[in-house]
C-alpha cells in the first residue's frame, strides 16, 4: 500500500489557535494525510501563528527559518502558514519557501485552497471517508471570533477583525459530534466569550449556547474563557450559577490595578469596578477559580501606578496571574511607546510574581485535606499510577491511583500538597 504523507502543525499562541489547529489536523486527515511524531518527520508543516506578543512572534520566525533550511536540503517540507502574522504582514514576499498562508480566518474558509495544494503535491492520494472530530476529553469549541474592544496594547482587533459569532445550533451538532467522539469536557473560547450573540439576529447570549449544550448526556463539563471584566454581568453568573456542568472557574484579565493606566488601555473599568465584580462572582461561587492577566511596563507606567497594580492583587487575592512585560505590538494604538526601562520592568514582573506565588500558595495550601473532584487529563510522565488533571475550579492537579484511568474520568481526590502552581493528592478509597 502507498505511504501516506504526513504533517506536523505547530502552534504559537493562544487556545483560540489551539482550537483552529486542531480543526486543521482533521481537514488534513480528512484530505489523506496522517499526524507525524514531529516536524523532522512530516511533508507538511502547518504553522499556527499569534502576533499578541513579540516573543511568540519571535519564536515563529526562528521556527519558519528551521523549516526553510529543510527544505533547501531536502526539497520538503511543504510549508503553510496561518493565524494572526500574515494578518498584518505579506509574508511571501522574498519568501518563496513558503507554500500557502491562510490568515487568521476558519480553517474551513481556505479548505478549497489547501486541498487543490494537496492534491497537486500528492496525486492520486486517497481520502479516508470519515473526516469525525477528534477523540480528546477536553476539546475546545470557538464561539465567537475577532474583537470590538480596541485595548491600546492590543494587535488582535486590527488582525482579527470585528466580533463574529458562530451559530448557536451549528455549535450545538459540533459540540454534540465531539462529545460523541468521546470529549467530557468542552471549553467556549473567544477573545471576549461574553460578547457572544450581540451580533446575531435574534440576539443571544453566551448563556444560551451553554442552555442548548447542558443536556449533552455524556458532557460533564462546560467551561468558557476569556471573559473581559467589564462584560461580566451579575445576570449571567447567577444564571450559570444553576447549572451544575459549569465549572466555577472565571478568567478575568485586569492587566493593571490603577485608574490611569487602565483608562489609557482603553479597558473600561476602574479598579474598583473590577474589584466590586469579582466579589459579586465569589457571592454566587464562593470557592471560585479566579484567574488573571496582567501588564507591567505599559507606557507611561509609574511606579506609583504599578504599586496600585500589588495593591489590586492583594485585594483580589486571586489564584493565579499570568503576567507580561508589555512590548510595544505592530498596529495597535501604543505601538510607537515603551518608555519603562526593560531593567524596570523585569523588576515590576518579578515584585508582582513574588506576590502573587505566596497567595496562590497560601489558597492552594488552604485545600489541603479537603475533596475535590478532578477530571482527568493525561498519565504523569513519571508514571508509577500518577495522573494529570484538572479540578472544576482549574486547578492543575497531580495525583496517585492504584487503579486504571483514563483521560475523561471524573475522581474525587483528597488534597496532601499544594505549590504555588498546583495541588497534589490521591484518589479517595483507591
Ligand atoms: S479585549 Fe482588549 S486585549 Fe482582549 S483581544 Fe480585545 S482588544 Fe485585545
Amino acid at each position: 500500500m502507498k505511504k501516506r504523507p504526513t504533517f506536523f502543525i505547530k502552534t504559537f499562541g493562544c487556545q483560540m489557535n489551539r482550537d483552529d489547529s486542531s480543526e486543521m489536523g482533521r481537514l488534513l486527515r480528512g484530505l489523506g494525510l496522517r499526524p507525524a511524531e514531529s516536524d523532522a518527520d512530516a511533508d507538511l508543516v502547518h504553522i499556527n501563528t499569534c502576533c499578541v506578543r513579540q516573543k511568540a512572534e519571535d519564536k515563529f520566525f526562528s521556527f519558519l527559518g528551521v523549516q526553510r533550511i529543510r527544505k533547501e536540503k531536502h526539497g520538503r517540507p511543504i510549508i503553510g502558514v496561518g493565524g494572526c502574522i500574515p494578518e498584518k504582514e505579506d509574508l511571501r514576499a522574498g519568501r518563496q519557501f513558503v507554500d500557502y498562508v491562510v490568515g487568521a480566518k476558519h480553517p474551513q474558509v481556505y479548505m478549497a485552497e489547501l486541498a487543490a495544494l494537496i492534491q497537486s503535491e500528492f496525486p492520486g492520494l486517497d481520502v479516508p471517508e470519515s473526516m469525525g472530530p477528534e477523540a480528546t476529553a477536553s476539546a475546545y469549541q470557538t464561539v465567537i471570533r475577532g474583537c470590538t474592544n480596541f485595548c491600546a496594547y492590543c494587535v488582535v482587533p486590527y488582525v482579527r477583525g470585528p466580533e463574529i459569532s458562530e451559530d448557536p445550533f451549528k455549535m450545538r451538532d459540533e459540540i454534540a459530534a465531539k462529545v460523541e467522539a468521546g470529549a467530557r469536557e468542552i471549553t467556549l473560547l473567544g477573545q471576549n466569550v461574553l460578547a457572544y450573540g450581540y451580533d446575531l439576529k435574534p440576539r443571544r447570549t453566551l448563556l444560551d449556547v451553554i442552555e442548548l449544550i447542558h443536556d449533552l448526556p455524556q458532557l460533564r463539563r462546560i467551561r468558557f474563557v476569556t471573559s473581559h471584566p467589564a462584560w461580566v454581568k451579575e445576570e449571567f453568573v447567577a444564571g450559570i450559577a444553576g447549572m451544575e456542568k459549569v465549572c466555577e472557574h472565571f478568567h478575568v484579565p485586569f492587566q493593571s490595578g490603577d485608574d490611569d493606566v487602565l483608562e489609557r488601555m482603553h479597558r473600561g473599568y476602574t479598579a474598583a469596578e473590577y474589584m466590586e465584580m469579582i466579589d459579586m462572582i465569589r457571592e454566587y461561587y464562593p470557592g471560585a477559580g479566579i484567574t488573571a492577566d496582567a501588564i507591567v511596563g505599559f507606557p507611561g507606567e509609574t511606579r506609583a501606578n504599578f504599586d496600585n497594580t500589588l495593591k489590586l492583587i492583594d485585594r483580589v487575592r486571586v489564584d493565579n496571574i499570568y503576567s507580561f512585560k508589555y512590548s510595544p505590538r505592530p498596529l495597535s494604538e501604543s505601538r510607537d511607546h515603551d518608555d519603562v526601562p526593560d531593567a524596570e520592568k523585569k523588576k515590576r514582573l518579578a515584585e508582582l510574581n513574588e506576590l502573587e506565588d505566596g497567595i496562590s500558595r497560601g489558597i492552594n495550601e488552604s485545600l489541603i485535606g479537603t475533596d475535590v473532584e478532578v477530571m482527568i487529563e493525561s498519565r504523569s510522565n513519571s508514571g508509577g499510577g500518577r495522573y494529570y488533571g484538572r479540578t472544576r475550579t482549574s486547578k492543575l492537579t497531580d495525583l496517585a491511583c492504584t487503579r486504571e484511568l483514563r483521560a475523561g474520568d471524573t475522581v474525587t481526590v483528597r488534597v496532601t500538597g499544594a505549590t504555588p502552581h498546583g495541588i497534589q493528592g490521591e484518589v479517595a478509597g483507591a
